[in-house]
């Protein structure tokens, strides 16, 4: 009786093992076992990860410098310039600077006249130093083989081994004065010197005009599209990335340049206002 009614009863669902995920024992670990040898991409990936996003403490705006002959007949370049430090800028006229090999450090020009200033840790601020009486004159008797019209140096007032404490500007002059060409560029980081000059992608070279001005503003993060490009991608030399895209580590461009796919040695802050917060929009 009792049995009848049990032939009655839902039968059970059939149990369905759950999927469970290969398990591979670490000693037995293919990949693990192999760790003595050489992984070159992957290490290779992991150090080009960690590449610095290095900080300016000067930066010339090099749109800005002209040379102006004053009342009093003397000429002086006048630049603008931002700096996180107070420092000292230095024009060093019809320069030479000796050639070494691996300098620690930007080597002093000689040069037939020098004049300094000293200046204060603000983002947007003025220069101007004295070149010549007679600036005509003193360009038709130089040699420019081997030597440059002017050296500008800005140097802050830090040890900041991290940061680009020093940038060496090279002039070149109109010559009747007026207009100033910026040849090249170097900084100094710690006592690692690298060129500056060539950025592709930014910052206007010849003196300030509205489309020097709006060159300037249209030049958008390739990532975001809305930040300006601040930061320089060594050693290609692209400035195609805003400050907050080039700190995002774990992304692609932080060991390949977006725009060439070369490889990123290191990263550098180009703009005095490039290391400012995020304005509070943006948050
Ligand atoms: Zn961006
Ligand atoms: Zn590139």
């Amino acid at each position: 009786m009792g049995c009848a009614s049990s032939a009655a009863l839902p039968r059970e669902p059939p149990q369905v093992a759950p999927p469970s995920p290969p398990y591979i024992p670490t000693d037995q670990n293919p990949q693990s076992a192999q760790s003595a040898g050489p992984q070159p991409s992957a290490r290779e990936g992991g150090a080009l990860k960690t590449a610095p996003l290095v900080r300016s403490l000067v930066s010339l705006r090099r749109d800005t410098c002209s040379v102006v002959q004053e009342d009093s007949g003397q000429w002086f370049l006048k630049f603008e310039f931002g700096s996180l430090a107070t420092g000292t800028a230095t024009a060093s006229f019809l320069a030479t600077v000796e050639e070494a090999e691996h300098p620690a450090s930007l080597p002093t020009p000689s040069a037939s006249s020098t004049a300094s200033l000293r200046f204060a840790a603000e983002r947007r601020q003025s220069g101007r130093l004295f070149l010549s009486a007679d600036l005509p004159e003193s360009l038709r008797s130089f040699d420019t083989q081997g030597g440059h019209h002017v050296v500008l140096d800005l140097q802050a007032d830090s040890e900041d081994p991290s940061a680009v404490t020093r940038q060496r500007s090279f002039l070149r002059l109109s010559p009747e004065g007026g207009e100033v060409h910026v040849e090249k560029q170097l900084v100094q980081c710690g006592n690692i010197i690298r060129p500056l000059d060539a950025l592709y992608g930014t910052l206007p070279n010849p003196r300030s005009s509205k489309a020097a001005e709006k060159a300037d503003e249209g030049g958008d993060c390739v990532i975001c599209l809305s930040n300006p490009r601040e930061v320089a991608i060594l050693h290609c030399r692209h400035v195609c990335l805003c400050t907050s895209c080039a700190k995002v580590t774990s992304s692609t461009w932080s060991f390949q340049c977006p725009v060439c796919r070369g490889r990123v040695a290191a990263m550098v802050g180009l703009r005095d206002d490039s290391i400012q917060p995020q304005p509070p929009h943006a948050l």
